[in-house]
């Protein structure tokens, strides 16, 4: 069995830090990521420079990371603007996301569910006027698909319906993520059964885990146990959270991959070109934590790994 890990540091980890990294170090990181095997990576978010400076060079990144054969370069696009600026840069995958929580939906991209469909169906729309063979993927991520830090638990009903009304729009398929690290492995298990049995199960492959409580490598294995096959990671598990010192941001791709690797699963990627990865991420932001615990006590005597 092969799992995609995909990248998603460049994206989801930078905006979470204050320190801006250097175009010229973002790209060298991507090419080492890449030379280490991963074949998807997040490079960036189409949103504006005022609110998000540190994901400013999205469109320079996407045109970097598109000579890299065989990469996938997804970025994330909160409306038809950043879209639009999506489909010209080039990127192959757009994900949008549509927050369960209307509270968090309102305050973080100022957009009601009715008002974030309408950008959904919007992007489909202008994705269908391209040539076939020029269509990026068009994903609908689900964020606080678990539980919201304003509302609580967010109902598994409503995420079934939000899935359901994401395919209606036009997305190719939905993911779910724990924007929060409230989810737990059973959690992880009957979300994506009722997700399954709403838009099936082709339509969902792909989950999104932070490890702010310690539980994210846990919710991987339950994903993958039930057949998810796309797990996002974070190298260095970059990003941190502000609120748990020591919680890495997303599950951590060293750990991710040493996991898998271990249980003899396939992920096409090199532990060694892993950590040179890491080192130009280090030297990148050398006042950054970077998190991960494989990194630190380095792999076991003689490991060796399916590729
Ligand atoms: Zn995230």
């Amino acid at each position: 069995m092969r799992v995609l890990v995909s990248e998603v540091g460049p994206r989801d980890g930078l905006q979470s830090i204050s320190a801006i990294m250097p175009t010229e170090a973002k790209k060298r990181w991507i090419t080492a990521l890449a030379a280490a095997g991963l074949r998807e990576i997040e490079v960036g978010s189409f949103v504006p420079a005022r609110l998000l400076p540190q994901l400013a060079d999205t469109a320079e990144l996407v045109a970097h990371a598109r000579q890299i054969a065989g990469l996938t370069v997804a970025v994330l696009v909160p409306n038809l603007k950043g879209a639009e600026a999506a489909l010209a840069a080039g990127a192959h995958k757009l994900t949008i996301p549509l927050s369960c929580s209307e509270t968090h939906s309102l305050r973080n991209v100022r957009r009601s569910h009715a008002q974030m469909l309408d950008e959904a169906r919007a992007i489909a729309a202008a994705i269908r006027e391209l040539p076939a063979a020029e269509r990026p993927h068009f994903e609908g991520g689900l964020s606080t698909a678990f539980g919201c830090t304003l509302e609580g638990a967010v109902p598994e009903r409503r995420v079934v319906e939000l899935a359901e009304a994401l395919m209606d729009c036009g997305c190719d398929e939905v993911g779910l993520s724990d924007t929060n690290g409230y989810a737990d492995p059973a959690g992880v298990r009957r979300l994506i059964r009722a997700v399954w049995a709403g838009v099936g199960r082709e339509r969902l492959t792909g989950l999104h885990l932070h490890n702010t409580r310690g539980l994210g490598l846990a919710n991987a294995l339950a994903a993958l146990d039930l057949g998810i096959s796309t797990l996002d990671a974070s190298q260095g598990g970059l990003g941190g959270c502000p609120f748990a010192p020591g919680a890495s941001g997303n599950i951590v791709t060293e750990d991710l991959v040493f996991m898998l690797e271990a249980m003899g699963l396939d992920t096409g990627i090199d532990f060694r070109g892993l950590l040179a990865a890491r080192a130009v991420l280090a030297s990148a932001l050398p006042d950054e934590p970077l998190y991960g615990m494989v990194p630190l006590a380095g792999l076991p005597l003689n490991f060796s790994q399916s590729a």
